[in-house]
C-alpha cells in the first residue's frame, strides 16, 4: 500500500497522474492537490474516464508549510510530488521533514525575487533528510532527469572515463500557435532570457543569452539549430562524473520563437522587477503567463516529434570512444495516451519512474540526491516499458560544434 500525494495540477501534472494511477499496484492512493482545485477535478476526471481509477482532490496552497504538512498527513502520504513550480521546493520539502513522508521533484529551486537557479539551497537540506530517514529525490524529469540517468548509464555500460558531454533537447514539433511555451512559461522564460553556461576544465564559462548556436541533423525530426543555454544538470553531473572535462546543454528554437522573444524582451515584458500598474503591483513576464497559452492546452493538434539525448565522448579499455543516446517522442502519441503534448510526457513519465522505484525501495536511501546517484539500470528498464523507449549510437564523426 503506497500512499502518494502530487502537488501542481499543469501539464506535467496530468501525465504524472494518469500514469501513476495506469500503475495502480503501487500507487495504491493518489491524491492530487494544487492551488486551483477545479484543474485537479479535470485531471482526476480524466484519469477516472480513460484509466477507471479514482484520484482523490484537494485544494492547497503548497507554500503555507503548516497547510500543507497537515494534507501530508491527512491522506497519509508516503511520497510527496512535486510538480508544481521550483518556488516551492523548500515549502514542500519543509513540509515533508515535518510530516515524515519522502520528496521528490522535477526542478532544481530558484527564488522567485531572482532568475537563478541552483542545486545549494536544496542540497544544503541533506542531513536534515538523512536524520529523519526520509529520502529526496531531486529532478527526475527529462532534463534533468533522463539525461542525468543516460549519463549514468553511460559511464556503467560504456565508459572507463567520460570527458565530454554534450545534452542536446529538439523539439520538432508544431503546436500551431505563434509564440507559446512547452512548459510553464514563467519558469521558462527565465529560463532562457538568462546568459548562457557551460563548464570546461573546472571553471564555468559565461556567455550572452543564445548567443551560440550551431545546426544539428536530429533523427526524425531534420535539421535544426540549437543554442547553449545554461541548464541544471549540468550541476550535479560535474560533481558526479570525476573525469569531466566539459559538459554543456543545447536547446533547439525556431526563428519565429526567437523574434517573439527578442521583441517581448525589448518592451520589457520578460521582466521579473516588479512595477505600479493602475494603483495595483504586477510583474510583467507573471503577467506575460496569464495572457500566453498554458502548457497543458497545447496538446491538441501537435504534431512533430521531440528528440533529446546525449553526446558523451571519453575512454573505454584505453581507445577514444563516441556515444550518443537519445528519445524520440511523438506529440499527437502523447495526446492520444493521456490528453497531453510530449514536453509535458517526457517530463510526466520519468517522474513517475523515479516515484515508482523509491516507493518499491529500489532506489531508496536516506538524504537528498540527484538521479545520477542511483543504478540507471532499473530506470532504462523502466523508461523503455513506459512509453519513452530510448536508441543508442557509436558516432564516427567529432561532435558538430563550434
Ligand atoms: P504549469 O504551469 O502547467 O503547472 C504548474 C502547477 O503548479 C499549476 O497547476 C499551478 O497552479 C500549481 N502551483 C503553482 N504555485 C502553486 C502553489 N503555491 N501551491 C500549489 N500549487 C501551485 O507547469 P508545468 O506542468 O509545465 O511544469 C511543472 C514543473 O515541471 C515546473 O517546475 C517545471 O519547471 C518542471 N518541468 C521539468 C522538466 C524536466 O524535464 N525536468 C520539463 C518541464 C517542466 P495554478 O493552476 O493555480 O496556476
Amino acid at each position: 500500500m503506497s500512499h502518494v500525494l502530487i502537488i501542481g495540477a499543469g501539464g506535467v501534472s496530468g501525465v504524472v497522474v494518469h500514469k501513476c494511477a495506469a500503475h495502480s499496484d503501487v500507487f495504491t492512493q493518489i491524491t492530487l492537490a494544487s492551488r486551483t482545485k477545479s484543474k485537479c477535478d479535470a485531471i482526476a476526471k480524466s484519469v477516472h474516464e480513460r484509466l477507471g481509477v479514482i484520484v482523490e482532490t484537494a485544494q492547497i496552497d503548497a507554500d503555507d508549510v503548516v497547510a500543507t504538512t497537515a494534507l501530508i498527513k491527512a491522506c497519509k502520504a508516503e511520497l510527496v510530488i512535486n510538480v508544481a513550480l521550483p518556488y516551492q521546493d523548500l515549502h514542500l520539502m519543509d513540509a515533508c521533514l515535518a510530516a515524515g513522508a519522502h520528496y521528490l521533484d522535477t526542478a532544481n529551486y530558484e527564488p522567485i525575487d531572482e532568475a537563478k537557479f541552483e542545486y545549494k539551497w536544496q542540497w544544503a537540506y541533506r542531513e536534515r533528510f538523512e536524520k529523519a530517514g526520509l529520502m529526496a529525490l531531486l529532478g527526475s524529469g527529462f532534463d534533468p532527469g533522463v539525461t542525468n540517468v543516460f549519463c549514468a548509464h553511460a559511464a556503467k555500460h560504456h565508459f572507463d572515463e567520460i570527458h565530454t558531454v554534450d545534452i542536446m533537447d529538439c523539439n520538432g514539433g508544431d503546436h500551431g500557435k505563434a509564440f507559446a511555451t512547452n512548459f510553464n512559461p514563467e519558469i521558462n522564460i527565465r529560463e532562457i532570457t538568462q546568459n548562457g553556461r557551460y563548464w570546461q576544465t573546472g571553471t564555468w564559462k559565461e556567455t550572452g543569452p543564445l548567443e551560440i548556436h550551431t545546426p544539428f541533423d536530429f533523427a526524425e525530426v531534420g535539421e535544426r539549430e540549437m543554442y547553449l543555454m545554461y541548464h541544471e544538470e549540468m550541476e550535479s553531473l560535474v560533481e558526479h562524473l570525476p573525469h569531466l572535462k566539459r559538459i554543456r546543454f543545447w536547446m533547439t528554437f525556431g526563428q519565429e520563437y526567437i523574434t517573439h522573444l527578442r521583441v517581448l524582451s525589448n518592451v520589457g515584458m520578460t521582466s521579473i522587477e516588479p512595477l505600479q500598474y493602475e494603483g495595483k503591483e504586477i510583474v510583467p513576464l507573471q503577467f506575460l503567463k496569464a495572457v500566453l497559452p498554458q502548457p497543458e492546452s497545447l496538446g491538441e493538434g501537435y504534431q512533430g516529434k521531440t528528440n533529446i539525448g546525449c553526446w558523451i565522448e571519453g575512454v573505454k579499455d584505453g581507445k577514444e570512444k563516441r556515444y550518443y543516446i537519445h528519445n524520440i517522442c511523438d506529440h499527437a502519441e502523447c495526446f492520444q495516451e493521456v490528453g497531453s503534448q510530449a514536453i509535458s510526457y517526457t517530463t510526466g513519465v520519468p517522474t513517475m519512474i523515479g516515484a515508482r522505484l523509491m516507493l518499491e525501495n529500489i532506489w531508496k536511501r536516506p538524504g537528498v540526491w540527484n538521479v545520477e546517484q542511483f543504478d540507471p539500470d532499473p530506470f532504462m528498464t523502466l523508461l523503455s516499458t513506459n512509453g519513452l523507449p530510448w536508441r543508442e549510437t557509436f558516432p564516427t564523426e567529432a561532435h558538430p560544434t563550434p
